[in-house]
């Protein structure tokens, strides 16, 4: 039983650490490690080989990834920091916030 409680899309809060009390959305999952990934949150010196792109070389802020257990979904019906349940309904198996009991859908982006 793999299977993450947050996914792809999610608005998260962060708990711990210097991001603390910051929000984003997740752009990538990790199963293996427990953990997701969120733009310009979690970011680390990261050094640089010198390249055609990049003569200079250097040191640029990468994004490292957030184990799970030190973030929280903001559920997107009620806006608050959410713990995640299960709703079985048919064959689907839905994700519903335990403070307002509404389904949690992925929040599509507007990605092209
Ligand atoms: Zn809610």
């Amino acid at each position: 039983m793999n299977k993450l409680k947050l996914k792809k899309g999610d608005k998260v809060i962060i708990l711990a650490g210097k991001d603390k009390g910051k929000t984003g959305v997740i752009e990538k999952v990790f199963v293996k490690s427990r953990s997701v990934l969120i733009p310009k949150l979690n970011l680390v010196k990261k050094h640089v080989k010198v390249t055609k792109e990049n003569p200079a070389g250097g040191v640029i802020d990468a994004e490292r990834p957030i184990p799970i257990s030190k973030v929280e979904l903001i559920c997107p019906n009620c806006s608050k920091r959410a713990r995640v349940g299960y709703k079985i309904t048919g064959k689907e198996k839905k994700r519903i916030c335990k403070r307002c009991h509404k389904v949690i859908e992925i929040q599509k982006d507007k990605e092209k």
